[in-house]
């Protein structure tokens, strides 16, 4: 309900409104009313989400009501498949909507009576220009148009002529309804804009009831309005429609003895953010052209794409709340989004040890076949999380980086001679080692263990008085008890700030290394069964920190038999200290 914050510009409008009693009696906040419109022709993306967030929150705020309305008008795009998939998203997202899902395409017949009412004033006329004509007629915006020679015919022969267009006597694209408003108008959308083409599709909600269809200007507004949404927020490239949107409404009204609602479009700048293409052409092309392996590509910024990477609907909000709203467009860095999926899952995730690219250890002191369980603790932020029981062995997993033969000056891991501490475990010293005699490269280790270190303990003092001291801490994993798992590591998918901006191809801005995929090793608690003390995430979806690694999540494409984890998001953001070096 009402935050404690600021009221952003679009609420300061709807509180005066309230005051005035504007959309109801004064002070009745529950008459607020606002949808989120998308167009089921593609997958919902994150840009998407900040309109979600924005009128349901709203909504919310108010106590007033959010709907879900699909703008159906343009059946050669849209798909039975989108449809689904937004209202999962939106669901995933954590809203849910008002009454029934609502569709643009259940109102045509109510825009068609209303479109015939134009044209019996003399305000919309049946035009046989084509599409190309009407285009060249337009003129520019410092040259006035051309008005179309049917532009003045009786209004009851663009009444029989729509009639008939509806009624499927013409071909596709001969004719349209264009409204008569002016052809010399500064703002090109008054320039007698199109309201009705011809197409024969059928449409995936209403079949091949139609073959005349709403074009999105005359339409748009008049789905507001038989929704009575007193809130019509969208983003600020349509602020030089709203003139014809209300010309629309006005037209409409005008004589008419019941009025029809007119809603309040209020225009927001979009959430712009680097490194990231999000229209839906683009995310199209990207799947089509196999750059991505679909729609839910864990690289990609749609919803679905953000879920399976990990991320999680409360960040997602939280982002889209921390950004807020303005009149303003500006670009947001891409780190912001990465650090609200940080913040929460820091607050959230239970810690566990996996090795990611593992190198194996003998501890040559430690009994064979002995095996004990250490005390883990699962969120150093949250206490109630409790502890955990990790088995040691003498065999064990450490990561191959940890380790260096003859490392350089400030490397405090593991060498030969070289003594760390090994995580919620031992001390251990190392012996030796065995490489590839082909290759040189280290495959085994050879330590002993001190075993008055266990829990990561400082042994005591010599007898002289001196303390022995490790500076480097490493995670493990006990070999015999070892998951293994298939990790997939993902970077930003565009290297550059704006993709496609400095050669207008975005394919050339592409990271070639936005994927890299490691045969990891996991503590057993990461096993296809979550562990009992997992917390219950909103999606199901299973997280985690790897310590050391970041944030990680299960996949769908584990099995019992394989594992599969995609790393969410590093812990640190290693793009800003790239930027910085
Ligand atoms: P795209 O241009 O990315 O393909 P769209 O605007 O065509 O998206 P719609 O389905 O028409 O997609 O959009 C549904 C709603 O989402 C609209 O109200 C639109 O204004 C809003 N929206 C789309 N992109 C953004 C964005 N980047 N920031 C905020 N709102 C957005
Ligand atoms: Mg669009």
């Amino acid at each position: 309900m009402a935050e404690e914050r600021t009221p952003n510009f679009i609420e300061q409008i709807i509180d005066r409104d309230i005051a005035e009693g504007r959309w109801g009696p004064a002070g009745d906040s529950s008459v607020i009313r606002t949808r989120f419109p998308p167009e089921p022709n593609g997958y919902l993306h994150i840009g998407h989400a900040k309109s979600i967030w924005l009128n349901f929150s709203i909504a919310r705020r108010y106590g007033g009501r959010c709907f879900l309305r699909f703008d159906d008008t343009n059946p050669a795009k849209e798909d039975r498949e989108y449809i689904e998939a937004i209202q999962e998203d939106v669901r995933w997202l954590g809203y849910a909507w008002d009454g029934p899902v609502r569709y643009a395409s259940e109102y045509f017949e109510w825009m068609y009576e209303l479109a015939k009412e134009l044209i019996a004033k003399g305000r919309a006329y049946v035009c046989e220009l084509s599409a190309e004509e009407v285009r060249q007629m337009r003129g520019t915006p410092g040259e006035p148009g051309k008005e179309s020679p049917w532009r003045n015919r009786p209004a009851e022969e663009s009444l029989d002529l729509f009639e008939r267009m509806r009624a499927g006597e013409f071909p596709d694209g001969s004719k349209t309804l264009r409204a008569k408003i002016d052809m010399a108008h500064p703002n090109l959308n008054m320039r007698d804009p199109v309201m009705y083409r011809i197409v024969r599709k059928p449409h995936p909600h209403v079949g091949d009831r139609w073959c005349v269809y709403p074009m999105y200007d005359w339409a748009h507004g008049l789905e507001d309005s038989y929704e009575r949404i007193t809130h019509s927020l969208c983003t600020l490239e349509f602020e030089n429609h709203r003139p014809l949107y209300d010309w629309f409404i006005d037209a409409i009204n005008e004589g008419r003895e019941e009025k029809i609602h007119h809603s309040q479009q209020i225009e927001f700048a979009k959430l712009l953010l680097t490194h990231v293409l999000l229209s839906k052409r683009n995310l199209l092309a990207m799947v089509q052209e196999g750059i991505v392996r679909g729609w839910d590509d864990p690289r990609m910024h749609t919803l679905r794409g953000m879920r399976r990477r990990g991320w999680t609907p409360e960040s997602i909000r939280a982002f889209c709340e921390e950004v807020g709203v303005t009149k303003y467009n500006s670009l947001i860095d891409f780190g912001r989004l990465e650090n609200a999926v940080r913040e929460h899952l820091n607050a959230v995730a239970p810690r566990r040890m996996g090795v990611l690219r593992p190198l194996r250890v003998v501890i040559e002191n430690y009994p064979e076949g002995k095996v004990e369980m250490m005390d883990a603790v699962n969120n150093p932020e949250d206490p109630g999380a409790g502890t955990r029981k990790v088995p040691f062995s003498r065999e064990l997993f450490i990561e191959r980086d940890d380790f260096m033969v003859d490392p350089p000056k400030k490397f405090f891991r593991l060498r030969p001679g070289g003594e760390v501490r090994l995580r919620y475990a031992y001390w251990i010293t190392c012996t030796g080692f065995e490489a590839d005699p082909q290759t040189g490269e280290v495959v085994l280790v050879r330590c002993t263990y001190d075993p008055q270190t266990r829990g990561g303990e400082a042994p005591p003092p010599a007898p002289d008085g001196t303390r022995r001291k490790v500076k480097g801490t490493l995670h493990w994993v006990s070999a015999p008890h070892a998951i293994k798992a298939e990790v997939r590591l993902f970077d930003r998918l565009f290297r550059a700030e704006q993709p496609g901006k400095a050669t207008g191809d975005f394919r050339d801005d592409l990271n070639p290394d936005s994927m890299e995929v490691v045969r990891a090793m996991l503590e057993p608690a990461l096993g296809p069964e979550p562990a009992s003390d997992e917390p219950a995430w909103s999606d199901g979806i299973r997280r985690f920190q790897l310590e050391r690694h970041g944030y990680f999540c299960v996949d769908p494409d584990s099995t019992p038999e394989r594992m599969v984890l995609n790393r969410t998001v590093s812990l640190k953001d290693s793009w800003q200290k790239a930027k910085k070096q």
